[in-house]
């Protein structure tokens, strides 16, 4: 069974913090945190079935009514609570990156009828999935096809419904990216054994 917990006054601290420093154009938005817990084996927080650290949603008009925030952003409370401070602030920020004030055509920020602050979703820069099978060439889905080289994996996985924009000059940005993110872990790991 799922619990919840409204933040406590330290984390809703981090969260000012983090607004202020990296995202000062939500100083205006009003936050409800909650922290989830569950008490059976599965995680406390699923997003289109796969298990997220935190998710956030923007509050629609009769809920801000009712009395409720702006935006709302859940958090794995047990993950939240053991991490170490830098991190619950990269989650934090993760979700606040998500948001970002309505603009109008003078670029205006937009307020609702409550003058409360308009916001939009943010995607991300970069969604990755990747099924070994279709990339492997062995899956249902390669439909017999000679299996692919690493470049046309994530086309064929583009293929599923995955990044259906993604062209093959994404992918080589992807990829260096990701090599990049590797070294940089390796790198590390490295210095924690040092
Ligand atoms: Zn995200």
């Amino acid at each position: 069974m799922k619990t919840y917990e409204k933040a406590d006054g330290k984390t809703l601290e981090l969260l000012a913090a983090v607004v202020k420093a990296r995202h000062p154009d939500l100083e205006a938005v009003r936050f409800d945190v909650l922290k989830v817990f569950t008490d059976s084996d599965g995680p406390a927080l699923t997003l289109g079935g796969y298990t997220a650290l935190a998710c956030v949603r923007i509050l629609p008009l009769k809920q801000r009514t009712a009395g409720r925030g702006d935006a709302e952003i859940l958090v794995d409370g047990e993950v939240f609570d053991a991490a170490t401070e830098a991190r619950r602030k990269a989650i934090l920020d993760h979700e606040l990156t998500h948001l970002a004030p309505k603009r109008d055509k003078q670029d205006r920020p937009m307020l609702d009828a409550l003058k409360r602050p308009r916001l939009v979703m943010r995607l991300h820069d970069w969604h990755f999935g990747w099924f070994n099978s279709v990339a492997s060439g062995q899956g249902s889905v390669a439909s017999g096809q000679t299996p692919a080289r690493p470049a046309e994996c994530g086309v064929r996985n583009a293929e599923c419904g995955i990044a259906p924009r993604w062209g093959r000059r994404d992918l080589a940005r992807m990829a260096a990216m990701v090599a990049v993110y590797a070294v940089d872990q390796a790198a590390k790991r490295i210095e924690q054994r040092l």
